[in-house]
């Protein structure tokens, strides 16, 4: 065989290998990408329901509401930090009295969970930010609709869950879904932005200009991508939770989670039982 043959030879296998490794590369990105997707769409079946719209041009009922004076910016429960460290092991919704307070913000992760009878429906201060925020966001063009899911109530939320872990397991479904009584959509105060193709928004313009503006109506992205240690949930571009202007902009400027700005714990389930 020949110099320039042996050369020629060798280009070839060079050339074939990295068009084999392009191809896996590709492929696995494919499939990882279908994967989150998946998980980010909303399952028809359970969260039709829950759908309400932020447009206020259309039918005003759905955005009825309790008469709750539960506003977060009131201090009702005069916790401190130092007592509420360590306070958390084996809560559950049956024994919570009152939802878990710090300076007049309500906390709810898989430590905290709210109590089984708490239900103050979509809370108005929070519902009127979001209506503010979510009109911007349309004028500017983004791709968000008025469409959004807010409150859940925790017999919604625990048929929610049932579906999931029917669905993709237990292990699996608490990767994204919370257990009853552990939503943040439970408190009234939490929202999910949906798009044009009725999925959870999650596309980068979007989930930046989330990330940049919530503030300024009050609202953080409660869970980031590298909190996931302490949030205890997989980063979520679209969910954002009311805590007035003045905690949301410390929140935001500090880059901390909430459970960091308000000294409590976090992390996962302190008990395997549902
Ligand atoms: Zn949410």
């Amino acid at each position: 065989m020949g110099r320039r043959n042996n050369r020629y030879l060798k280009f070839s296998v060079a050339a074939i290998i990295v068009l084999l490794l392009s191809f896996f590369y590709y492929e696995n990105n494919q499939r990882r990408l279908a994967k989150t997707m998946e998980d980010n769409a909303y399952p028809e079946t359970s969260e039709t329901r829950i759908i309400a719209t932020a447009d206020t041009q259309e039918n005003e009922s759905t955005t009825a509401v309790t008469e709750s004076t539960e506003a977060t910016a009131e201090s009702t429960t005069p916790s401190t930090k130092d007592a509420t460290k360590n306070a958390a092991e084996n809560l559950s919704p049956q024994t919570m009295k009152e939802p878990m307070k710090v300076n007049g913000i309500i906390i709810v992760n898989k430590r905290y969970p709210l109590p089984e009878s708490y239900a103050p429906g979509e809370n108005k201060e929070a519902l009127s930010a979001f209506k503010k925020m979510n009109e911007e966001m349309r004028a500017l063009g983004l791709d968000i609709t008025s469409e959004y899911s807010g409150y859940r109530s925790y017999e919604d939320q625990a048929a929610l869950y049932q579906n999931y872990v029917a669905d993709d397991g237990k292990s699996e479904a608490e990767q994204y879904s919370s257990r009853p009584g552990y939503s943040e959509h439970q408190t009234g105060l939490a929202f999910d932005f949906i798009n044009t193709a009725g999925e959870l928004v999650s596309s980068k313009t979007e989930a930046d200009w989330i990330a940049a503006n919530a503030h300024r109506y009050g609202f953080i992205v409660r869970y980031k991508e590298g909190q996931e240690a302490i949030t205890g949930y997989m980063a979520e571009t679209w969910h954002v939770r009311y805590v007035g202007k003045t905690d949301a902009e410390k929140i935001y400027k500090q880059k901390v989670t909430l459970e960091e700005y308000l000294g409590v714990e976090g992390g996962d389930y302190s008990s395997e039982e549902q």
